[in-house]
C-alpha cells in the first residue's frame, strides 16, 4: 500500500541505502539473495526482478526457469550495522533487505515457492475461522576453531564465569537486538543444557512473520558469530553423546471472530478444548510424514534418540520431556498460556514448509474430528501402565530414509506441499539419503576394521 511504500522510500533516503538484497528461500530451506542497486528498486516493485531459477536445488523444472521476485514491502529493513558489508557502515555501502515472493512470468504465484505454500495454508486456516500463531525456541551451538577442529565455546562451570561465557552472553544480546532492529522480537535468550549451546525464543506472532524471522535469525546468528571469529551451527546433532539442537514450536489457533485462543476450554480436561484435542490428534496422525519436513537431514535422526530431551515416540503429554507434543500446564492466564508445543522440529528445517505442514495436519484433525489418544506422562501413570502405552505407541522415524517413506505414504502432506515442492523435496532428499547409505563412516571403521 501507499503508506508502506512512502515509509520505505523515506527510509531509503534518510539512511542513504545503496543496495537492496532481494531474499527468498529454496525448497531445502537455504536463504537466497539477489542484490540490486537501490535505483532499480522502484522498477522491481512494479515489474518484479527477473532471475533464473533453474539451478536452485529442488526449485523448478527446467521449463519454468524464468522467475520474478516481488518484494513484500512489509519486510523491508536496513540491515543492522553488524550485517553491513563494512563494519564501520561507511556511507555508500548501506544495504537493506526485503523478503520476496516468487512469481512466474504470467504473474502467478510460483507453486515451488515455500513462502507461497505457507501463505496458502494460512489462507485456508483463515477461511475455517482461525489465525495460526506460533513461537519457536531456536537452539544452536557456538563453536570456536581450535587447531581446525570446531569446538564448543566453554561455558560457566561450577559457577565460574570465564571470558568466553561473557562473550557468548554478549553475543546472544547482540543477536537479539539485531533481530529486533529487523522487526523480530526475541522474548528470552539463554544458555542451553550443553556446553556451547544457546537458545533464542521468539515472542509469539502470526506464522508468516515467524517463518520470515527464523530464516532471518539463522543468518543473523551466523553473521554475528563470524564477525567474532566463531562459528554458529544449526546442525541438529553436532556431537555424539551431547544434547542436540531442536526447534520446539509453540502453536495456537486464534478464533478470528472472537480473537480468543481456540485451544482453551476451562471446563474441559487439562483446560484443552475439543478443537485443541483434534488439532493435536491431526498432528499425531501425520507425524511420521511431517518428520521429513520438520527434521530434514540425515543428522536430524541422530538427535531423535533416547536420553537427550528429544522425542522418539508419536505421543503427547503434559510434562513428559520425551513427548512429541507437549501441552504445558496453564498459568493463571489460560488465554495466553494454552498452547501446543511440537518438539521433533529442528533448526535445519525450512520454516515455511514446516509451519505449513504442521498447520495443515492440525486442521485435518479438526476437519476429520480425530480422537485424541490418552496422554503419556510419567507422573500420571504407573510405570507398568506407562510401559504398556509405550509399546502401543508408534515411533517417530529412526532415519531420514524412514521419514521419506512416511512422506511418500501421506497424501495430505503431499497436497499441503503441492506437487512441485513435494517432488523437488523428495528428489533432493532421496539423493542425500542414498549418498549417506553408500558411504562408509568413521564409526564402522573404528568398530569393525580391527575385528573383521
Ligand atoms: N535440546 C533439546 C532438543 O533437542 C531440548 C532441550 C530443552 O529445551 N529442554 O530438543
Ligand atoms: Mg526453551
Ligand atoms: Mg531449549
Ligand atoms: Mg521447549
Amino acid at each position: 500500500d501507499q503508506i508502506t511504500y512512502d515509509r520505505v522510500m523515506a527510509i531509503i533516503e534518510q539512511e542513504h541505502v545503496r543496495f537492496v538484497n532481494l531474499e527468498f528461500i529454496d525448497v531445502i530451506g537455504m536463504a537466497k539473495c539477489v542484490t540490486i542497486p537501490v535505483e532499480q528498486f522502484p522498477e522491481c516493485l512494479q515489474h518484479g526482478k527477473w532471475f533464473d531459477g533453474s539451478s536452485l536445488e529442488g526449485f523448478a523444472r527446467i521449463a519454468e526457469s524464468d522467475m520474478y521476485l516481488f518484494p513484500d514491502l512489509s519486510t523491508f529493513t536496513v540491515l543492522p550495522s553488524e550485517l553491513q558489508p563494512l563494519a564501520d557502515g561507511s556511507e555508500g555501502d548501506i544495504v537493506a533487505r526485503v523478503i520476496c515472493n516468487v512469481h512466474t512470468p504470467d504473474g502467478e504465484s510460483f507453486d515451488g515457492d515455500p513462502r507461497a505454500i505457507l501463505m496458502q495454508t494460512l489462507d485456508m486456516a483463515r477461511s475455517l475461522g482461525y489465525e495460526f500463531r506460533v513461537s519457536p525456541e531456536l537452539e544452536f551451538f557456538l563453536l570456536r576453531f581450535e587447531n581446525q577442529v570446531p569446538t564448543p565455546l566453554r561455558n560457566d562451570r561450577g559457577g565460574y564465569f570465564d571470558l568466553s561465557t561473557d562473550l557468548a552472553t554478549a553475543l546472544r544480546r547482540r543477536m537479539a537486538s539485531a533481530l529486533q532492529h529487523m522487526g523480530f522480537t526475541i522474548e528470552t535468550s539463554h544458555h542451553e543444557v550443553a556446553e556451547g549451546q544457546h537458545e533464542l525464543d521468539f515472542e509469539g506472532s502470526e506464522a508468516l512473520h515467524i517463518a520470515d524471522g527464523l530464516m532471518t535469525a539463522k543468518y543473523v546468528i551466523k553473521a554475528i558469530a563470524a564477525r567474532n571469529e566463531l562459528y554458529a551451527t544449526f546442525l541438529p546433532k553436532p556431537f555424539y553423546g551431547i544434547n542436540g539442537s531442536g526447534l520446539h514450536i509453540h502453536q495456537q489457533l486464534v478464533d478470528v471472530k472472537t480473537g480468543r485462543n481456540a485451544f482453551v476450554d476451562e471446563s474441559a480436561e487439562y483446560g484443552l478444548s475439543e478443537i485443541g484435542r483434534r488439532f493435536i490428534a491431526g498432528q499425531l496422525a501425520h507425524a511420521r510424514a511431517m518428520c521429513a519436513i520438520l527434521a530434514p537431514l540425515v543428522n536430524s535422526y541422530k538427535r531423535l534418540v533416547h536420553g537427550f530431551e528429544a522425542p522418539i515416540f508419536v505421543n503427547w503429554g503434559r510434562v513428559n520431556r520425551q513427548a512429541l507434543i507437549r501441552v504445558p500446564r496453564l498459568s493463571t492466564d489460560p488465554q495466553a498460556s494454552m498452547r501446543v508445543e511440537l518438539r521433533c522440529t529442528d533448526p535445519s528445517c525450512n520454516p515455511y514448509l514446516a509451519l505449513a505442514v504442521m498447520l495443515r495436519s492440525g486442521l485435518d484433525g479438526i476437519q476429520r474430528k480425530l480422537e485424541l489418544p490418552a496422554p503419556m506422562d510419567e507422573n500420571l501413570f504407573l510405570q507398568e501402565e506407562q510401559e504398556r502405552l509405550r509399546r502401543r505407541a508408534r515411533l517417530l522415524p529412526a532415519t531420514l530414509g524412514e521419514a521419506l517413506d512416511g512422506l511418500r505414504e501421506d497424501p495430505l502432506i503431499r497436497e499441503a506441499l503441492g506437487d512441485s515442492i513435494y517432488e523437488g523435496f523428495i528428489d533432493a532428499k532421496s539423493i542425500e539419503w542414498i549418498e549417506y547409505r553408500q558411504h562408509v563412516h568413521a564409526w564402522e571403521l573404528d568398530r569393525y576394521l580391527p575385528v573383521f
